[in-house]
């Protein structure tokens, strides 16, 4: 009620003057005081009262009781916001007096919570503290999405993340004067020099590879491999806890290692026999009494018979031009080009049995010509079917292949 006693002060002030100054008006002016007390009476009887409504940056923001209500709301609001001389930043405001039900008048408080509201220059900002020392300040959004930005800027997809920084950074939100704020550049600045710590749980499945099993066998030739168990890799799923800074992995500690599929080694079966001639063919062989087809030290085996390719001589790798003798005394019967085999000397014995040369860079015999153990009938290359140089020899027996192994002793 502290507005309405000066309000019937001025009405009985009005009134008097009327009187005083003019008897004619007297009675319209001692009608006006009547109205006034009247209608101060009526207000004070219906609960209703004089207020001002206050129109602030154009539009009405609130309801005071008076003037200095307004005046302490600024002060308020001074109060509220950071930044120097806070006041100067209020409008000036217009007041418009109105008949209110007294629960219609704003508090304080509300008056101004509603002059930060509408003045333009007040924005809700947010300090950006570090280690207790103020580094920037702006306005809230900004300030949100540039943190959670450079928070986030080193998360991968590989695992759940959550990122903090380094330094002990702190946020205060608060109103601010616009023009004192920081500007994005700089605050961007400040943000994305913060060292960020990223822990991130990480599961990855790992292909465990399978193992290979050599099994030798005696039963197989020299050349002989065959899978008989087919590998199969295993999986291993690996959880660990990696700490990264700045993206990069400081630590990574293995949390589980769990078996999901484990490995199937894979067995290979090997031959290591030179001949799979038994004792009595092996014997039958000795005895008829072969020299070898190289010069001793000159050769080195690089394949035997059935080998598994179905290979029916025995392979002896050696330079080119190396000597090729006969293994035997025998008649020259073919000497010459024979497809695959390239030049080629076979020699028929005296028992029948027939050796051949196969692969020669040059034929030193031919056919029809008697030859002795030991002579010189060819020499070693690459012809025919060949993948580099060496002595294909094959002993054949009623026209069908034997192992020549035994027959020169590699057995
Ligand atoms: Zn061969």
């Amino acid at each position: 009620m502290g507005d309405v006693i000066p309000l019937i002060i001025d009405c009985i002030k009005s009134a008097a003057s009327t009187i005083k100054n003019s008897s004619d008006r007297a009675k319209k002016g001692i009608f006006a005081l009547v109205a006034v007390v009247a209608i101060l009476a009526s207000l004070s009887f219906t609960g209703t009262r004089i207020a001002y409504k206050v129109d602030y940056s154009g539009s009405n923001i609130a309801t005071v009781s008076s003037k200095k209500q307004f005046n302490d709301a600024i002060e308020l609001v001074a109060q509220m916001v950071e930044g120097d001389d806070v006041a100067s930043t209020v409008e000036e405001p217009r007041f418009s007096a109105t008949v209110v039900l007294g629960d219609d008048i704003n508090n304080t408080q509300e008056v101004a919570n509603a002059i930060i509201d509408n003045t333009d220059e007040i924005v809700a900002a947010t300090v950006i503290k570090v280690d207790d020392s103020v580094v920037a300040r702006g306005e809230k959004e900004m300030v949100d999405t540039l943190i959670s930005t450079r928070l986030n800027s080193f998360n991968c997809n590989e695992g759940v993340c959550t990122s903090r920084f380094v330094r002990d950074v702190k946020y205060e939100d608060g109103y601010f004067i616009k023009s004192e704020l920081d500007t994005k550049a700089s605050i961007e600045g400040v943000v994305n020099s913060l060292g960020v710590v990223t822990e991130m749980r990480k599961t990855t499945d790992i292909i465990v590879p399978y193992k290979s099993t050599i099994e030798k066998t005696n039963e197989q030739i020299v050349g002989y491999s065959k899978v008989t168990v087919t590998g199969v890799s295993g999986v291993n799923r690996v959880t660990q806890d990696v700490v990264m800074v700045n993206g990069e992995v400081q630590s990574c500690v293995e949390i589980s290692n769990e078996v999901v599929v484990a490995p199937v080694n894979e067995v290979v079966v090997k031959g290591t026999a030179r001949t799979l001639a038994s004792a009595k063919q092996k014997q039958q062989a000795h005895s008829a009494g072969f020299a070898f087809p190289l010069p001793s030290g000159s050769w080195q085996v690089s394949a035997y018979y059935g080998d598994g390719r179905g290979h029916k001589a025995v392979d002896l790798r050696a330079k080119s031009g190396t000597s090729i003798f006969a293994v035997a005394d025998g008649t020259v019967i073919q000497s010459g080009w024979n497809g695959n085999y390239g030049y080629c000397v076979t020699i028929e014995h005296d028992d029948g049995t027939r050796t051949l040369y196969a692969h020669a860079r040059q034929l030193c015999c031919n056919v029809g010509e008697r030859v002795s153990q030991g002579e010189v009938i060819a020499l070693v290359g690459t012809t025919g079917q060949s993948t580099g140089n060496h002595l294909h020899f094959e002993v054949i027996i009623n026209g069908r292949n034997v192992d020549p192994a035994p027959y020169i002793n590699l057995d």
